[in-house]
C-alpha cells in the first residue's frame, strides 16, 4: 500500500474494534500548523482498504485500548503514535528479544507501555520526555498492565539522557530504540541512539514522510529539512541496514550492522 494511496483522512483514520477506534498518529512537534490537516476523528472518512488492514490485524492489549481512549480525549491527541506501527515496532521487540530499549518522546505512553509489554520481566525501557503532565497521564495504565517496574522513565532532554546512558558505558547495550520527539535533533537523538545500540539492534524512526512535506522541503521549515537531511543521510549510511516503511507518517527502520 503506497504511501499516496492512502489518503488523509486514512492517515487519521479510526476503525471499529469493539468500541469506536481513533488511530491517532503522531507528529512529534507540537506544531499547530501541521495538526490541523490531520485533525482526529472518529469515523466515517477512513479509507476502507486501510480499515481492513486494521480490522484483520489489531491484537491490543486491553491497557493498551484504556490507554488509547483516554488519550483521545487529549487536545493533542494526535501526537499518538499510530498504533498499528506500535504493534508493527513490538513484534520486532519481540523478534530479536529485545530486553533493552529506548524511547525517545513518549507522550502519553502508549508505544512505551507497547515496548514494555513484550520485553521480558526484568527487561528496561529508558523512556524520554520532558512534559510530566502527559507522562503523567500513562503512568496509571503501565502499572495496571503490570510493566510498571520495566518503565525507566526520565523526564529531562533526551539528548541529555542518552548522553547520561553513554557516560555510564552503556554504549552497544541497547536492543532498540525508537524516535519521536523534536525534528531538529533527530540527527542528534540517531547518532547517540546509534552508539548505544549492539549489532543487530533496531532503530525505528518516526514521521519520516512529515505528512509528505519531505517531497517538497520549503527551506524555512526546519523541521521538514531536519527530517530530509536525515532520510538522505542514512540512505548513504553504511553503518546500517536500510527500510522505510510508508506505515503512519512514514517509519524508518535502520538496523545496526
Ligand atoms: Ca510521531
Amino acid at each position: 500500500m503506497s504511501f499516496r494511496n492512502i489518503s488523509k483522512e486514512a492517515l487519521v483514520g479510526s476503525i471499529t474494534l469493539g468500541a469506536v477506534f481513533v488511530v491517532g498518529y503522531v507528529f512529534g512537534k507540537r506544531k499547530s500548523s501541521r495538526m490541523s490537516i490531520l485533525k482526529s476523528h472518529d469515523g466515517g472518512n477512513v479509507d476502507p482498504l486501510m480499515q481492513y488492514v486494521l480490522n484483520h490485524s489489531m491484537r491490543e492489549h486491553p491497557v493498551l485500548k484504556k490507554l488509547r481512549l483516554r488519550t483521545m480525549e487529549e487536545s493533542m491527541n494526535i501526537m499518538m503514535v499510530a498504533c498499528e506501527q506500535s504493534q508493527l515496532m513490538a513484534n520486532l521487540a519481540k523478534l530479536i528479544k529485545a530486553k533493552k530499549a529506548l524511547e525517545i518522546g513518549v507522550y502519553t505512553g502508549y508505544n512505551t507501555l507497547s515496548i514494555a509489554l513484550v520485553l521480558p520481566d526484568d527487561g528496561v525501557l529508558v523512556a524520554c520526555d520532558v512534559s510530566e503532565d502527559y507522562t503523567n497521564i500513562g503512568k496509571p495504565f503501565w502499572k495496571e498492565a503490570g510493566v510498571e517496574h520495566k518503565i525507566d522513565l526520565r523526564l529531562q532532554p533526551a539528548v541529555k539522557t542518552l548522553d547520561d546512558l553513554l557516560a555510564a558505558g552503556q554504549a552497544e547495550t541497547f536492543d532498540f530504540v525508537f524516535i519521536d520527539a523534536d525534528k531538529v535533533n533527530y540527527d542528534n537523538y540517531f547518532e547517540k541512539s546509534l552508539q548505544l545500540l549492539r549489532k543487530g539492534g533496531i532503530i525505528a524512526i518516526d514521521n519520516v514522510l512529515w505528512g509528505g512535506s519531505v517531497l517538497n522541503p520549503s527551506p524555512d521549515d526546519a523541521d521538514t529539512v531536519a527530517i530530509d537531511k536525515l532520510n538522505k543521510k542514512l540512505h548513504r549510511d553504511t553503518r546500517i541496514n536500510l527500510s522505510m516503511l510508508t506505515v503512519g507518517d512514514g517509519l524508518t527502520l535502520a538496523i545496526k550492522i
